[in-house]
């Protein structure tokens, strides 16, 4: 671990007057929790992103529902790590202010975090795809669930490939934007909009940025510091220096 990134870094939260994080698949990769685009992102020889899509859904429901139904049961037995702990910490002691999430896993809200705009929605929810009728599952699914008003598919309430995002929550997400000063960005790809432009909303007026991730991604080059690393023994090491 290269101490003088860390501590560069460090001075930078310690002197940020509205901190906020940006977290992806990576931050929970050490939860268990495969990535999409990682060596372990397939699932029965199928991408992700053959099947997080309302036509994939449409052409086999009861496909998308087994996989997601294995996603929940994974999820179901995977504990937060150090980064979901160390971020919620930091919102404890009022360091930081916000945290937006691309991932459905729910980690960071029961590492303790409360001020937590999940972008892409919640693994556990659903919604029928006919009325409004919504609901929030305990245990995975088994089968198609239906709806119990109009007996239409059910269908998981998250954010598909090719799908508009939550209104109201992106009105929150790009007023936080606009507020913050320095934004950390913690193991994402950087490739799924238009989250991976938020960081970049955050440095058109000025504000800093730190990146930390296993790898370089497309927008490694514009931050103002990069720290390479899991996010699970950065974050801790990072919060040594913030006392
Ligand atoms: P991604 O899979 O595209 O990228 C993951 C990133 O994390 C990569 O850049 C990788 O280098 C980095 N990474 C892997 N392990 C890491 C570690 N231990 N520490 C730090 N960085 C690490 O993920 P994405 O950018 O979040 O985009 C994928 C989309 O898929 C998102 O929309 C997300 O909602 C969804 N997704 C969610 C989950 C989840 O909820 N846990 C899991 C998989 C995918
Ligand atoms: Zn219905």
């Amino acid at each position: 671990m290269n101490e003088v990134i860390l501590k560069e870094a460090a001075d930078i939260i310690m002197n940020s007057e509205y901190f906020i994080a940006l977290t992806g698949a990576g931050v929970s990769k050490e939860s268990n929790i495969p990535t999409f685009r990682g060596e372990d992102g397939l699932w029965r020889n199928y991408d992700a992103m053959e099947l997080a899509t309302p036509s994939a859904f449409a052409r086999n429901p009861s496909l998308v529902w087994e996989w997601y139904a294995w996603r929940q049961g994974l999820i179901g037995n995977c504990e937060p790590n150090p980064a979901h702990k160390t971020l919620s910490s930091w919102e404890n002691r009022g360091i930081l202010k916000t945290l937006i999430t691309q991932n459905v896993d729910g980690l960071h809200i029961r590492a303790g975090s409360v001020n937590v705009l999940e972008v892409h929605g919640d693994l556990w929810a659903l919604k029928c795809t006919s009325c409004d009728y919504r609901e929030r599952l305990s245990s995975p699914v088994s089968g198609i669930p239906t709806c119990p008003k109009c007996n239409s598919h059910l269908r998981p309430d998250v954010v598909w490939f090719g799908e508009s995002l939550n209104p109201q929550i992106m009105r929150k997400v790009y007023s936080e934007l606009e507020l913050a000063d320095v934004c950390i960005v913690i193991g994402t790809s950087a490739l799924v909009q238009p989250a991976a432009s938020f960081p970049l909303i955050v440095r058109q007026h000025g504000g800093r940025i730190i990146e930390i991730n296993i790898e370089k991604t497309i927008i490694s080059s514009v931050v103002d510091v990069h720290i390479s690393g899991k996010a699970g023994e950065i974050l801790p090491a990072l919060n040594e220096l913030l006392q």
